[in-house]
C-alpha cells in the first residue's frame, strides 16, 4: 500500500506553444536542482501540433532534440489540497543542444523584441486582462452584479488566493458583462514577466476550476450565450532607469511622441498582427463591430470599439499621471501565445518608433459609423474577417515576418492552415464548440 507521506511532489517544466496550449514535462521534485541546471529534452516537432492535436508538416519531422531550459525566476507554486499535490512549474526557453537559443522558440521571440527595445534605451511594461466563462453555471446572475460575485465566492476566492501565491499579483476577479463571464486582471510587470503571468492566469484559473469540479472556457466565443472573451494587453514604455515615457498631456490622447509612434507602428501592422493575436478560426466570430472587441485598426481614447484604446488616467489623490499612462491592445484572445502576442506588438511598435510614424487622428465614435471618406484620416482599416485573410496579411508584412524568422513562421503558418482545413465547411456553432472544448 502506498504511504501518502512518501508521494512525490510533481514539478513541471512548461512552455506555451504557438497555439497557446501549455505543454509540459513532468518529474519528481527531488530532481529539480539537477534539472534546473541541465534542462530536459524536447522534440522540435512537438511544437508542430495544432490545437486539435494533429501534428502538421514541419521541417523537423522525427529528427532532432532541443533542451527545454527552465527560467529559475519564473517559478510558480500553488499549494496542493488534500490528495492534490501543489501546482509547481517553471517557464522554459527552447535551446539547441549546444545551449544556443532555438530560433523558433516563442518565449525567446519575445526576448528578442525586448532586447531590440532595450538597445533603444526603452523597456516595455505590460499586463494582460483575461475574460473567461464558467460554462457550468446553470442560472447566471445579472452581469456585473454583486450576486454574480457572491454566488461564485468560493471559486473566485480560491482563484484569487492561488494567483497571489503564484506571484501574479491579481488586482481583480470580477463578474463581466456576458452571462457566466468573469475577468481577472493583474498588475503590470516587465514584458517577459507579464507574458509569463498571462500563462499563469490561464493555468491557475484552470487548475482551481479542476479542483472544484468546475468547467471554464477562455475561448473567444461561446455557444452558451452572447458576449465574447477578450485578452486585452496593456503596454507602457519606460526608460531603463524607470522614467515613464508614455505620457505627454500636451499631445493628442496625452500620448508622448514616443508612445504615439509606437502606437502608430502597431496600427500600421495590425492587420498582420491579428494572425498572431487572434489566431483561431473562431477568433473572427469575436472581432466583429459593436461587440467592444476590435473590428478596425484604429486608436481612440477610452474607446472600447477601438483596437488600441488609450487607457484612462486619474488625477485623484495626487496619482502620478505619467506612471499610469498606457495603451490597450484589444484584438487578442486566449488562443494566442502571450509571448508571441507581446513580441509581435513590440516588433510593430519598434518599427513605428524607428520610422517615426505619425499617429492618426483619434477615433471618438464607434469606428463602424465612420464614413469611408474619413477612413484615411483615422488610419482606419477593417481587420481581417477570417484567419485565412489574417495569414495573407501576415505573409505580406515584411517587418513582422522578419521579426518571427523563417523557422517559427513556417511552422506557425502550417499549423494555422491545418486548423483552417479542419474547420472548413463547419457551421459557426460547431466551430465555437470545438474551440471551447480545447480552451
Ligand atoms: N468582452 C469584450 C471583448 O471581447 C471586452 C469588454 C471590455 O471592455 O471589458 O474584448
Ligand atoms: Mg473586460
Amino acid at each position: 500500500m502506498q504511504n501518502n507521506k512518501m508521494s512525490p511532489t510533481l514539478t513541471h517544466f512548461i512552455s506555451q506553444d504557438y497555439s497557446g496550449i501549455t505543454r509540459a514535462r513532468t518529474f519528481p521534485e527531488h530532481r529539480l536542482a539537477s534539472n534546473l541546471k541541465k534542462g530536459l529534452c524536447w522534440t522540435p516537432a512537438n511544437l508542430a501540433l495544432n490545437p486539435f492535436g494533429s501534428i502538421v508538416e514541419n521541417e523537423w519531422g522525427s529528427l532532432g532534440d532541443l533542451i527545454m531550459m527552465p527560467d529559475a525566476d519564473s517559478e510558480v507554486r500553488v499549494s496542493g489540497e488534500g490528495s492534490i499535490s501543489p501546482l509547481h512549474y517553471f517557464h522554459c526557453d527552447f535551446l539547441n543542444m549546444d545551449g544556443s537559443p532555438w530560433d523558433a522558440c516563442p518565449r525567446q521571440y519575445l526576448k528578442r523584441q525586448i532586447a531590440v527595445l532595450s538597445e533603444m534605451g526603452i523597456k516595455a511594461i505590460a499586463s494582460f486582462e483575461h475574460e473567461f466563462m464558467l460554462t457550468d453555471i446553470e442560472e447566471p446572475a445579472a452581469c456585473f452584479s454583486l450576486a454574480a460575485s457572491r454566488t461564485e465566492e468560493a471559486l473566485c476566492t480560491a482563484i484569487t488566493a492561488a494567483l497571489i501565491e503564484a506571484n501574479v499579483d491579481p488586482e481583480m476577479c470580477i463578474p463581466e458583462y456576458a452571462a457566466r463571464q468573469y475577468e481577472v486582471t493583474c498588475s503590470p510587470a516587465e514584458a517577459l514577466k507579464a507574458a509569463d503571468r498571462a500563462v499563469n492566469v490561464r493555468e491557475v484559473v484552470r487548475e482551481i476550476c479542476r479542483r472544484q469540479n468546475r468547467t471554464v472556457s477562455f475561448s473567444p466565443v461561446s455557444s452558451l450565450n452572447p458576449g465574447t472573451n477578450g485578452v486585452h494587453v496593456h503596454v507602457s514604455l519606460w526608460s531603463e532607469s524607470d522614467e515613464p515615457l508614455t505620457y505627454d498631456p500636451s499631445r493628442p490622447g496625452q500620448l508622448s511622441e514616443l508612445a504615439s509612434r509606437f502606437s502608430a507602428g502597431i496600427l500600421a501592422h495590425m492587420t498582420a498582427l491579428t494572425a498572431l493575436t487572434a489566431p483561431g478560426v473562431v477568433s473572427y466570430q469575436r472581432l466583429r463591430p459593436n461587440s467592444w472587441s476590435a473590428a478596425y485598426a484604429c486608436i481612440g481614447q477610452q474607446n472600447r470599439e477601438a483596437s488600441i484604446r488609450i487607457a484612462p488616467i486619474t488625477h485623484l489623490n495626487d496619482s502620478d499621471a505619467a506612471k499610469q499612462a498606457n495603451i490597450e491592445y484589444r484584438a487578442a484572445d486566449a488562443l494566442a501565445s502571450p509571448h508571441l502576442v507581446l513580441g509581435a506588438i513590440l516588433a510593430a511598435g519598434i518599427d513605428g518608433i524607428k520610422r517615426k510614424l505619425e499617429m492618426p487622428a483619434l477615433v471618438t465614435t464607434n469606428p463602424a459609423s465612420i464614413p469611408s471618406t474619413d477612413h484615411a484620416r483615422y488610419g482606419l482599416r477593417a481587420l481581417p474577417v477570417n484567419l485565412e485573410s489574417a495569414l495573407q496579411e501576415l505573409d505580406r508584412d515584411e517587418v513582422i515576418t522578419a521579426s518571427l524568422g523563417p523557422a517559427l513562421l513556417n511552422c506557425y503558418r502550417a499549423i494555422k492552415q491545418s486548423e483552417i482545413k479542419e474547420m472548413d465547411n463547419k457551421e459557426e456553432k460547431v466551430v465555437r464548440d470545438l474551440y471551447a472544448a480545447v480552451y
